[in-house]
């Protein structure tokens, strides 16, 4: 199983790091080792003292697929869910300016926490998915699928000229603005509408 995540696709949030936005997506890769489900809690890594929430919606592949053009893009996926792409954020600024990989800031051990997936048919998807992010119940960001700069279908056919996607397989499509620190004790909840998917604790 691949984690494959998307990086700067939402114009707000490219403001608040400063960046360009891309002519092409840009994306990265987390082991199935960080993922985290089901509820458990996340332990803060002790190798930064800088670690970010990034809120995502992520698709799940339901389809083995290469090369798929973006019209049959759509029956490679079947559920969503909100994700939080953890980051080291010290880490991933030292490895920037060095122009080193980004692995050891995003793809530890609990660096890609998921909630409970949502069937795609049981969504509206006509103006967007929403999902929003809660920290110890204040709203920290809001996004839609409708904001990011490259849709779903895009990203599923630009990645797939690269790797085969497979069952399983889960994509992070970027976060919205509002991205900042997670601490220990700190509670966040995520939603796709009103539907809570995520629950995470940090210790
Ligand atoms: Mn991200």
């Amino acid at each position: 199983m691949k984690i494959i995540c998307v990086g700067l696709n939402y114009g707000e949030h490219i403001r608040e790091m400063g960046g360009s936005p891309p002519s092409e997506p840009l994306f990265f890769l987390k082991a199935d080792s960080s993922l985290l489900k089901g509820g458990k809690p996340l332990f803060l890594p002790s190798f930064s003292d800088s670690v970010e929430y990034e809120a995502e919606l992520v698709y799940r592949i339901c389809r083995v697929g290469k090369s798929i053009p973006a019209r049959f893009a759509y029956r490679y996926y079947d559920a969503v869910t909100v994700g939080i792409d953890v980051t080291a954020r010290d880490i991933q600024k030292r490895q920037m300016e060095r122009g080193l990989p980004w692995e050891i800031s995003k793809s530890f051990d609990f660096a890609a926490p998921i909630g409970d997936f949502i069937p795609t048919e049981e969504l509206c998807e006509t103006g967007g998915i929403g999902f929003r992010l809660e920290k110890n119940g204040v709203v920290v960001q809001r996004g839609s699928s409708a904001e990011m700069i490259f849709g779903v279908d895009s990203l599923i056919s630009y990645l797939s000229q690269f790797f085969t996607l497979k069952i399983g397989d889960m994509i992070f499509t970027g976060t919205p603005s509002g991205v900042g620190p997670m601490r220990c004790n700190d509670h966040f909840t995520g939603y796709i509408g009103e539907r809570k998917v995520l629950d995470l604790h940090i210790r």
